[in-house]
């Protein structure tokens, strides 16, 4: 089984409804897996815990597998992760830290050109800024995730990226008054929007987006008062709903005749389909859309001169405003915990990121990031060297005397490393049992020196004391950025220097060749 493919499973369980299966799957999967199998069964779980509404945890995990990712410098399975916290994020209404985290994703894509990532982080921030109420930024990110994704998006990205744009747009006018030139405007625009969306959904895998879009076009026809036309349009749409089993679909649909029918003062029909709207949504549909149906249904009774039925409808929807209060501010305090929990976590990581635990020197990332800042001056005429150490025979040292005076002695040379380093330099555990110290300002020569103190103090130290009989050296490799300027030449440099050290007998520093 390949890394992802218990990704793809969970998704199969999620998409046939089967989500304890797919939490107790993926959480099992995590908890007997490495590395980036871990990673991908943690977004696995990431996802299975999302549609389970377990949104703490949801986040929990896809911030655990982006630092796992992160660990092993997978930058795809870094920002899958990310898009999947977003989404946790998202689905608990914290729209705004989903943004913060997709905007690391969107930066990151952009720099490395990876147009497909880029797509999908735009395409949701734009989704949660539309949700937000940031319309022009919704908008102004749809529109570009939509003209990438007709570059390099399947059929069905190109789908999506155009309904969330359209969506937007619905948000934006939604807040209008109805008379709005604005909103008449946006809506002109909208009717052959949607249609055309419908139009290039083809074949039976976009039915469902389909009879979304022309359910869309139809409530935009009701929102420009082409109300005759909307409730065709609407009533043809309600047996495909049925069909495809979309039952919040449906309900929306009959609430929508009835608004339309409302329109047309047909009252006797609007309530009707009203009355079948609530029992179709009270199924499934939402709070906002039951409410939607109560206030519609109230307005045609009264207009019926049903004043008792219309009092009744009243009291349903007050009940439901009472539960959306409540529910409101169970979710402010969901919020709240998911955002410390947030906090909590990316500055633990960021910690960890960039940190060895046992020594705490800095890592192989810290170095990175220390030569992405330093290299670059060096063409400006400033001097810089590496110096590369590794201990010498420390399998045998672990052998010999156990991993705990091994990883005793990784601490001390750890510690005799930073003796030798100034503010401007940088000691870091870049493997196992080998080091680097990169000396800002410092040519080979003076590199050199330091390296040989280096070895000096490695091998007088007090190992006595550790254990009776230690003995540690360390053999070292010097190399200078005017000899190689890309970081990754120049620890091949090092390293091969290193190497020469250990074949002419250890415990000794080489400088060239
Ligand atoms: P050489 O002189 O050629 O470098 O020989 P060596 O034995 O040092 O090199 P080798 O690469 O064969 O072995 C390195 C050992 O370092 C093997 C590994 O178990 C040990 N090691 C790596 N990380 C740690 C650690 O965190 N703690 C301890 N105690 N040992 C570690
Ligand atoms: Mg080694
Ligand atoms: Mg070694």
């Amino acid at each position: 089984m390949s890394d992802d493919d218990i990704d793809a499973q969970t998704q199969r369980l999620i998409q046939r409804g089967e989500i304890d299966r797919a939490v107790s799957l993926a959480r099992e999967r995590s908890n007997h897996t490495t590395g980036a199998a871990r990673g991908w069964a943690l977004l696995a779980l990431a996802s299975a815990c999302n549609s389970a509404g377990h949104f703490s945890e949801a986040l929990r995990s896809a911030l655990t597998a982006d630092a796992l990712f992160t660990e092993c410098d997978d930058a795809a399975g870094a920002h899958e992760a990310l898009l999947r916290a977003a989404t946790a994020l998202r689905a608990a209404g914290d729209h705004a830290a989903a943004i913060e985290l997709l905007e690391r994703v969107e930066q990151h894509a952009r720099a490395q050109g990876d147009e497909h990532k880029l797509a999908q982080a735009l395409r949701m921030i734009g989704i949660n800024s539309s949700i937000l109420g940031r319309h022009q930024h919704a908008v102004s990110c749809l529109t570009e995730a939509k003209a990438l994704c007709r570059r390099v998006g399947s059929m069905a990205d190109q789908i999506n990226a155009r309904l969330s744009l359209l969506n937007a747009h619905n948000r934006e006018v939604e807040g209008l008054p109805a008379t709005d030139l604005l909103r008449r405007s946006v809506c002109r625009g909208l009717v052959p929007a949607w249609q055309a969306l419908a139009d290039d959904c083809e074949g039976p895998d976009h039915r469902r987006m389909r009879a979304m879009a022309l359910g869309n076009r139809a409530i935009t026809l009701h929102a420009l008062g082409r109300d005759e036309e909307a409730a065709a349009e609407l009533r043809g749409l309600l047996p495909e709903y049925r069909a495809l089993g979309m039952r919040p679909n449906e309900g929306l649909c009959l609430s929508e005749l009835g608004h339309c029918l409302v329109a047309l003062g047909r009252h006797a029909q609007a309530r009707d389909e009203y009355l079948a709207a609530l029992v179709v949504l009270n199924e499934g549909g939402t709070v906002e859309d039951r409410m939607a149906a109560l206030e519609g249904l109230a307005l045609a009774e009264e207009a019926l001169g049903h004043p008792a039925a219309a009092l009744a409808a009243l009291k349903q929807l007050r009940a439901l405003e009472r539960q959306c209060s409540a529910d409101a501010a169970q979710r402010a305090v969901m919020r709240r915990e998911l955002r410390i929990e947030l906090a909590r976590l990316t500055s633990q990581w960021a910690r960890e990121a960039s940190e060895d635990p046992l020594t705490g020197l800095g890592n192989r990332r810290a170095l990175q990031a220390w030569l992405a800042e330093h290299l670059p001056r060096v063409d400006r005429g400033e001097t810089l060297s590496l110096v590369l150490l590794d201990l010498d025979h420390f399998k045998q040292i672990n052998d010999r005397f156990g991993h705990g005076v091994g990883d005793e002695v990784l601490v001390k040379v750890a510690r005799l490393l930073g003796v030798g380093c100034r503010a401007q330099d940088r000691a870091v555990r870049y493997g196992g049992e080998e080091f680097v110290l990169a000396l800002a300002g410092t040519s080979r020569d003076g590199a050199t020196d330091v390296a040989e103190r280096v070895r000096q103090a490695v091998a007088d130290h007090a190992w006595a004391k550790v254990s009776p009989e230690l003995r540690v050296t360390a053999s070292l490799g010097v190399a200078d950025a005017s000899e190689a300027a890309e970081a990754q030449a120049l620890l091949t440099l090092a390293d091969k220097r290193l190497y020469a050290a250990k074949i002419a007998g250890r415990n000794r520093v080489v400088t060239a060749g």
